[in-house]
């Protein structure tokens, strides 16, 4: 049997696949999770997929500044922050088979050529290579509960060479598929040109053409662009590429990602996808959405938090901290302004002055030496001024170190990943990590258990006595130190039961200072802000309010004894 002729007998799902063209950068991911998201309103099944280009095997080994946030999914796969996007717009857990890199594919028809599967026959990349990503779409659909939808997003720009094998995939795919089972969309950019105050159609006309002649009819056209377009435009992308009048929607800036599917609903995509598809549901229910796209765009004030971190510049690797601030902040109904700081920076200047106005501190996640001992010293201004602090995997380990240090008097305590022959290890490696020679795949990541202590802070924002988060990280809190930090003060609130490990710090005589191993952003949703950013904010918002009050009486102090 041909590779690319998968047996699809039982499988009712339909496909959407969605392309970009033009340039890269234009929002691909939120496009589809908008997508994802008028599905789901409509009460069908949806699930999602990346496919990309690159041929690490995962994005894992990869620099935040290459390639943004490692998204982690609850069986600890390490995948495109894309599946960040689909997980917040759908609502729901993505897994590792819900994103294919290049890397993989050829791993898997490599291997399974060196095994003997592929005896006597030439092994190419149609059909092998490409058999093998039509597999993988098969794979997502098969998946537990049979999906209504499947959204297929291909990485890359049209025109690219690595994106090639992908877009014939998604043609040979589509043919089996047939009519009614399957829709393309195409997103790409229709500029608006200042000196001939015109928006331009062609490079759509272009980028529509080289899909043409990959054999890629598009059915619906998604124009990126910063002004609506009028109904003479979208008629001439229409007949240029071969596209219905009614099918090119127009995709305009906005203020936060989360209106995109009321916007995409109000132009008619919703209804449109479903004709074509074929498939009949219920009458879309936005009602929280819409709710919750009320409060981000509607704040009724504001709170400052400091962020200090590493890759700062680069704000898609924080991307879904950043998410996380505005599910918590609309719940609070405020919006949640973010100080960014170079954590190296609390190295040479006044934490003051670099936190004015920021009623807590936020430190994430990192790797790598720069800059730890900057977020020690931010740690330790947060803990000494009763600053609202939440620690997150390094941050939690930055704050360990700075209460060794300075609470417990272990002079110079660190972490071994910084200093390996330190006289207090508090944080260093389990055994099990101690003899891997490999770097990828190979940290603690997914989905673990942690109990909570009860009447601690993290007890009170979960409401539970046990919770699961997502981890990746390879350092731990040396357990041979817990008792000398905890006689101090520091309280472990939360414990992975199977590795007796610490996931959660406090300290109980400071108004929120807690920390954790894992990482909550990767589980916070639009609906369901997580209960960390949640209370946290909260705390800010406190905080804020009693620095404010404060200052207020100091002035009026100030005036009184002017007078
Ligand atoms: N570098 C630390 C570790 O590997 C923290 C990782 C992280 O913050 N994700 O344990």
């Amino acid at each position: 049997m041909s590779p690319a002729k998968v047996s699809r007998k039982k499988n009712r799902t339909k496909y959407v696949f969605v392309t970009g063209g033009v340039v890269s950068s234009l929002g691909k991911g939120v496009a589809s999770a908008s997508i994802g998201r008028l599905l789901k309103s409509r009460g069908l099944k949806v699930s999602m997929m990346k496919l990309d280009p690159y041929i690490n095997v995962d994005p894992g080994t990869m620099n935040p500044f290459q390639h943004g946030e490692v998204y982690v999914t609850e069986d600890g796969a390490e995948t495109d922050l894309d599946l960040g996007h689909y997980e917040r717009f759908i609502e729901d857990d993505m897994s590792r088979a819900n994103n294919a890199t290049t890397g993989q594919i050829y791993h898997t028809v490599i291997s399974k050529e060196r095994r003997g599967d592929y005896l006597g026959a030439t092994v190419q990349v149609i059909p092998h290579i490409t058999g093998e990503i039509i597999e993988r779409m098969l794979a997502v659909a098969r998946r537990e509960k049979p999906y209504d939808v499947v959204l297929i997003e291909v990485g890359g720009t049209v025109g690219d060479i690595e994106s090639l094998p992908y877009l014939e995939a998604i043609r040979q795919f589509g043919l089996e598929l047939g009519p009614k089972n399957c829709v393309y969309i195409h997103l790409t950019l229709v500029p608006f040109i200042p000196t001939a105050r015109e928006v331009k159609t062609k490079p759509t006309q272009h980028s529509v053409k080289e899909l043409r002649e990959i054999g890629v009819q598009p059915d619906f056209l998604l124009c990126r662009t910063d002004r609506p377009l009028d109904r003479k435009v979208k008629e001439k992308i229409a007949l240029f590429c071969n596209v219905g009048k009614e099918d090119v929607f127009d995709v305009p800036d906005v203020d936060t990602v989360y209106e995109l599917p009321l916007i995409m609903e109000r132009e008619g995509l919703g209804k449109r996808l479903l004709d074509k598809l074929g498939l009949r549901s219920k009458e879309p229910d936005f009602s929280q959405w819409q709710s919750v796209v009320r409060k981000i765009k509607h704040p009724s004030g504001t709170v400052k938090i400091a962020i200090a971190g590493k890759y700062v510049e680069v704000r898609d690797s924080y991307k879904s901290i950043i998410e996380s601030f505005v599910h918590a902040g609309a719940f609070h109904g405020v919006h949640v302004e973010l100080n960014w700081i170079e954590a190296e920076r609390f190295e040479s200047e006044e934490p003051a002055k670099l936190m004015e106005g920021c009623a807590g501190l936020l430190i994430p996640g990192g790797f790598g030496e720069r800059g730890i001992e900057g977020k020690i010293l931010a740690a330790n201004f947060a803990r000494t001024t009763n600053l609202p602090f939440f620690g997150i995997c390094l941050g939690m380990q930055a704050a360990v170190i700075e209460y060794a240090r300075n609470v417990c008097g272990m002079r110079r305590a660190h972490s071994t990943e910084f200093a390996p022959t330190t006289k207090y290890p508090v944080i260093d490696l389990l055994p099990d990590q101690r003899g891997l020679k490999q770097k990828g795949a190979t940290m603690r990541l997914g989905s673990y258990p942690c109990f909570l202590t009860r009447g601690s802070l993290a007890h009170m924002a979960f409401g539970t006595d046990a919770i699961t988060e997502r981890h990746r990280h390879r350092f731990e809190v040396n357990n041979r130190f817990r008792e000398q930090l905890d006689q101090k003060g520091l309280r472990f609130t939360g414990i992975w039961p199977g590795g007796d490990l610490v996931e959660i710090i406090e300290l109980p005589d400071h108004p929120w200072y807690l920390a954790v191993q894992f990482h909550p952003e990767l589980k916070s949703r639009p609906t369901h802000p997580h209960p960390l950013f949640r209370d946290f904010v909260g705390a800010c918002l406190k905080s804020g309010k009693s620095a404010q009050k404060a200052n207020n009486s100091m002035k009026k102090l100030a005036t009184v004894i002017e007078e």
